[in-house]
C-alpha cells in the first residue's frame, strides 16, 4: 500500500479551501497576504514590523526567509502548526480538549482553555478567573 506523503494530509474541506484561493489569479502581493494570514498574530506583527522597515514587500520577505533558512541548511525542519494541517489560521478559536468550550489564544497549539481544564479540576473548582473561555463572545 503507497505511504502517503510526509505532512501531506488531504480533507474535503481544505481542498474546497484550496481551489477557493487559486481560482483567479493573483498578485504575489495578495498571494503573501492570503498566506502570513495564516501567522499566529505575534509572528505576523514582528514580520509586518521587519517589512516596513526593511521597506520590502511581504512576498519579498518570505521568500526571503526561506533563502535564509537554505543559509541555515533548516529547508528540511520547518516549524509546522498543527492548524495549517486544516488550512486554518494559528490564531483561530478552538475547543479546549477537555471542557469543549470554545476559546482564543496566543499559543499555536493551545489544547486547553486554562490550567484547571489541563489538570482535570474544572468540574470541582471551575474555570480559573482570566480563563479565555469568558472572553469568546
Ligand atoms: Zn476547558
Ligand atoms: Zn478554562
Amino acid at each position: 500500500m503507497a505511504q502517503p506523503k510526509l505532512g501531506q494530509k488531504l480533507f474535503d474541506e481544505f481542498e474546497e479551501k484550496k481551489k477557493e484561493v487559486v481560482r483567479e489569479p493573483i498578485t504575489l502581493d495578495q498571494a503573501a497576504e492570503t498566506l502570513v494570514a495564516l501567522l499566529p498574530p505575534d509572528t505576523l506583527m514582528f514580520v509586518k514590523e521587519a517589512s516596513a522597515a526593511l521597506a520590502l514587500p511581504m512576498w519579498q520577505m518570505l521568500l526571503g526567509y526561506a533563502m535564509r533558512c537554505a543559509d541555515r541548511m533548516e529547508l528540511y525542519s520547518p516549524s509546522i502548526l498543527s492548524s495549517w494541517a486544516m488550512g486554518q489560521a494559528a490564531s483561530r478559536d478552538r475547543s479546549c480538549t477537555n471542557c469543549g468550550q470554545l476559546f482564543g489564544s496566543p499559543h499555536p497549539d493551545a489544547m486547553y482553555c486554562c490550567h484547571n481544564c489541563f489538570f482535570g479540576k474544572v468540574s470541582t473548582l471551575g474555570h480559573v478567573d482570566n480563563c479565555p473561555t469568558k472572553k469568546v463572545s
